[in-house]
């Protein structure tokens, strides 16, 4: 039995997603792919409100986010860190021989404006890495205010992962400032993994040029010149460019305001009945993630057995994820979820917890 997916991430792929990646194999040298890519990379930049340019990926979404500190962190990085992917970006940063430093805040917390001002205004650092939305504790950081403190330190190269946020929600990379945005497909744009976005503005060119030990699958520099003739420097995952370009084409019919608006309305549907059957919250209010609620198990109730439960009735549930397992849980809004979809499982949650 297929488990409909409820975790945040990878989400419930739609079977027109999955026909497209049946399209019959060309190769990455041949016009129809320089074709492909042309048309994708194009939506992108319309979706994420850019003219710079838009590389793909061959890798998860970290591959991107290790590619992206080898590039671009000259001197010293400002890693920020709110839960498991910001604190493992910090650990990846040190991992390419970089010199960095966490700024650390505790678990289901936002990075605050005030933060980011506070270690850029020390001058050590000429790049910094933030998650908009820290998935391990959904919380989703004030990215506007922070843009605003950006503005204020020109020579600092901002790294952004919007992984489970690009396309909930409107996300101006170019109107913020972002340098470097990126993000895995399996999360908000609900395609199967393995491939990751990024974008890299002229001043992470720039940089990326007097940074030296960039290797070679990640180069920026590499992307740049294959992308100038509408290509990538290894052989892509041509069956998920497929799909991207896909969910794109459905992404821009379903429109835009209207799938940000739908975000908001399943966020407030599954906060309603989080808040109405007795849970709390990790994040507070402001900071709550548009695209996965993260709750507090307050009624002390056996996630593992909800959880067992949920599988049996064709559910996969989360959690809680690492340390946040058993005390937390994540229902996952994102992608092409319909309000009837969380209807089916909270409904699903109704009848487990009355018998437990
Ligand atoms: C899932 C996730 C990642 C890691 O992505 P991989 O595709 O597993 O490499 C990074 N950042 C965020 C915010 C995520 O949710």
């Amino acid at each position: 039995m297929h488990k409909k997916l409820f975790i945040p991430g990878p989400i419930e792929v739609a079977p027109e997603i999955l026909q497209a990646m049946a399209t019959p194999m060309i190769g990455h040298r041949m016009p129809e792919y320089a074709r492909l890519h042309q048309g994708v990379t194009t939506k992108l930049k319309r979706l994420m409100f850019t003219e710079d340019r838009v590389f793909l990926s061959t890798s998860s979404a970290f591959g991107a986010m290790e590619g992206a500190v080898r590039n671009l962190v000259g001197k010293r990085c400002a890693n920020f860190c709110n839960g498991a992917f910001s604190d493992k970006w910090h650990n990846v940063t040190l991992a390419c021989g970089k010199e960095a430093d966490a700024f650390k805040v505790p678990w289901g917390e936002p990075i605050t404006p005030e933060l980011v001002e506070s270690a850029l205004s020390t001058g050590k650092y000429d790049a910094i890495t933030l998650i908009h939305n820290e998935t391990s504790t959904g919380v989703m950081s004030p990215l506007p205010e922070i843009a605003q403190v950006l503005k204020k330190y020109p020579d600092v190269v901002s790294i952004v992962d919007t992984v489970s946020s690009m396309s909930a929600l409107k996300i101006p990379v170019a109107e913020l400032g972002i340098d470097c945005c990126v993000f895995g497909v399996q999360k908000a744009f609900a395609l199967p993994p393995g491939l990751a976005v990024f974008t890299a503005s002229q001043k992470a060119l720039d940089r990326a040029k007097t940074v030296p030990g960039r290797g070679y699958y990640f180069d920026f520099l590499e992307f740049a010149a294959a992308d100038e003739k509408d290509n990538t420097p290894s052989t892509p995952s041509i069956s998920l460019i497929y799909a991207l370009d896909c969910q794109l084409d459905r992404m821009f019919a379903e429109g835009l305001e209207r799938r940000w608006s739908r975000h908001r309305e399943l966020a407030a549907f599954v906060r309603g009945w989080v808040a109405e059957h007795g849970f709390g919250f990790l994040p507070a209010e402001p900071y709550r993630s548009l695209t996965l609620t993260c709750a507090t198990n307050t009624r002390e109730v056996d996630l593992a057995l909800l959880k067992k439960r949920l599988g049996e009735r064709g559910y996969a549930f989360d959690d809680g994820y690492g340390k946040l397992k058993g005390k937390t849980f994540r229902v996952a809004h994102m992608g092409d979820m319909q309000l009837e979809d969380l209807k089916g499982i909270t409904s699903e949650m109704e009848a487990i917890l009355k018998e437990m």
